[in-house]
């Protein structure tokens, strides 16, 4: 049926980033049907691809976790036990290091797959603190052991928290002790030394865009524990590939994904959700509606009712990105050079807008990204969406101030890839104007962040004070990060389908 036309489903997924198609592809495989509407011509959102000139290009995430196919490394092997689950295959390559921290002072450490050549690096620097680490990290890997036993679902789904609490009360207790505390002050238990809590802090930072102090141990025990279980693995292709599989995963069950489809209202009744507005005028209905878009997006633009308002107080907003997508000649990059870096030239300033640079090259992993003899790099950092709405599209003083940003980002990265400026070919900026735009993210924001203070079970889970209206994606438990917004998708569609009479198996 064309756009325009009236369809209906039982369940209408309104975007289709990774949150919104895990939760689609979940329901139409258990035999709910489900109706995707995106507004870009592609999937994926901050987990899509692009392509240019020849070069293929991740726009955002690049470190995947979740990709073990080793099922005794635990339940957090989300993306194998899904793609198991819709029969669609997804190659990867293995990453030996999740990331290299060139940090202030010449320390320099890359996070490896294997625990113990990490553990031991960090010793050699720190030898004063060798037990604080290892007791840190065990903690980590103490709240792994326990999430990576428990089968994934919802925690506002009664019978799900009935099931664990029966078959593992243990580690349900142990879980719900870990809950309430913070990565950062869990370390300080441990650990006094400065620079190695700085490094602590910029562990957190990675992922978390907050201190480790603002971060929840839990949030902390997947990333920094799972990449020395589960490891890093990239997709071939890019991060594109993912969200295909997923459309592919919707589709072959029935299910619809409609492209260049953008909602503009949830159409609510009576304060329950009954389908959705389009853009061009189309209505379309449903027992349900997931939002993929961010809390602030689906409440204050799709709902529109100031009773549903999120108040400006309950979340941090966190800051946007200035990206550069580089194409280069391959002789920059040295042999043995590792795929993702992170760069900070001053603990002071590392969290302030520019102050962390983020790098990856994934083309030294999948040399199908690149022309031959060339290789596509991503780098990025923080910025604020309010110090860029002072520029309009298209003009010079836009252009010139995202070429200075650029060029001082490269510059800086010269630090670990000498003669980089040179070696440029292509290059593509994005501003967080540019990210507001493509992905409908209120300032462009990375997500809702914790206060501090608060604990990870006051994130939004996915049912909202509408009826009916559900909400999947990294404004959701657990949080940003591919991996985090696949629980929401996974925790979203059995929601859904137990209360809409027919719930979901545990995915094998
Ligand atoms: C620069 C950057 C680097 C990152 N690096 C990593 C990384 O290395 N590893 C990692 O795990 N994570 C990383 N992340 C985070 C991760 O990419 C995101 O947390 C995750 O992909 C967000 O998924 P989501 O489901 O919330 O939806 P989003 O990715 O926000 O997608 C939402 C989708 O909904 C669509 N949409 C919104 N509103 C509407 C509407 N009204 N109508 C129709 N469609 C709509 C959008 O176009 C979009 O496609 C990174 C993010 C960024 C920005």
């Amino acid at each position: 049926m064309g756009q325009s036309g009236k369809e209906t489903a039982d369940v209408i997924v309104i975007g289709s980033g990774i949150g919104g198609l895990t939760t689609a592809a979940l329901l139409q495989e258990r035999g709910f049907s489900t109706l995707v509407f995106e507004k870009n011509r592609f999937p994926g959102g901050s987990c899509s691809s692009f392509s240019r000139q020849g070069y293929t290009f991740d726009a955002g995430a690049s470190v995947f976790y979740g990709f073990s196919d080793d099922d005794r490394s635990g339940t957090l092997n989300l993306h194998t036990r899904i793609f198991r689950k819709l029969g669609i295959q997804v190659e990867t390559i293995p990453d030996p290091v999740q990331i290299h921290f060139h940090l202030p002072g010449g320390f320099n450490i890359p996070a490896c797959y294997s625990r113990d050549a990490f553990i031991d690096r960090l010793v050699s620097r720190f030898p004063h603190e060798a037990q604080g680490i290892r007791k840190f990290y065990d903690e980590l890997e103490d709240v792994y052991r326990i999430l990576s036993s428990l089968p994934a679902g919802s925690l506002e789904d009664i019978v799900h928290l009935g099931e664990v609490g029966l078959h593992h009360p243990l580690m349900t207790v142990s879980l719900a002790m870990k809950t309430f505390r913070s990565m950062g002050r869990t370390a300080r238990k441990f650990i006094s030394d400065r620079e190695l809590l700085s490094f602590i802090d910029m562990e957190a930072y990675s992922w978390a865009l907050q201190d480790a102090v603002s971060t929840p141990l839990v949030n902390a025990g997947i990333c920094l524990a799972d990449r020395h279980h589960g490891g890093i693995n990239y997709p071939v292709g890019g991060s594109g590939a993912i969200p295909s599989a997923l459309c592919r995963g919707i589709e072959k069950f029935g299910g619809r994904v409609r492209f260049q489809a953008e909602v503009s209202s949830v159409i609510i009744e009576n304060g329950i959700a009954r389908g959705v507005r389009l853009s061009d005028g189309s209505e379309h209905f449903a027992r349900a509606v997931v939002s993929n878009a961010t809390i602030w997006d689906t409440f204050e633009r799709l709902v529109g009712d100031p009773r549903f308002s999120v108040p400006k107080n309950r979340f941090l907003c966190s800051p946007s990105w200035f990206q550069l997508y580089l194409g280069v000649d391959a002789s920059v990059i040295p042999a043995e050079f590792f795929v993702h870096h992170i760069l900070v030239d001053d603990w002071k300033s590392y969290s302030s807008p520019g102050g962390t640079i983020y790098f990856s090259a994934p083309s030294i992993l999948d040399p199908s990204l690149a022309p031959q003899g060339k290789h596509t790099i991503h780098a990025f950092v923080t910025a604020e969406a309010e110090e860029w709405d002072r520029f309009s599209r298209g003009s010079d003083a836009y252009r010139e101030a995202k070429d200075a940003l650029a060029a001082s980002v490269i510059s800086r990265t010269e630090r670990i890839l000498p003669g980089l400026s040179k070696a440029v070919e292509l290059k593509v900026l994005a501003s967080p104007l540019t990210h507001e735009r493509y992905l409908n993210r209120y300032k462009g924001s990375y997500g809702p962040l914790l206060k501090p203070g608060q604990n990870i079970l006051q994130k939004p889970q996915n049912s909202t004070p509408v009826g009916n209206l559900y909400l999947a994606g990294d404004s959701t438990f657990p949080g940003q990060g591919v991996i985090a917004v696949t629980y929401s998708g996974v925790s979203c569609a059995s929601y859904i389908a137990r209360k809409l009479g027919k719930p979901l198996d545990y995915l094998g």
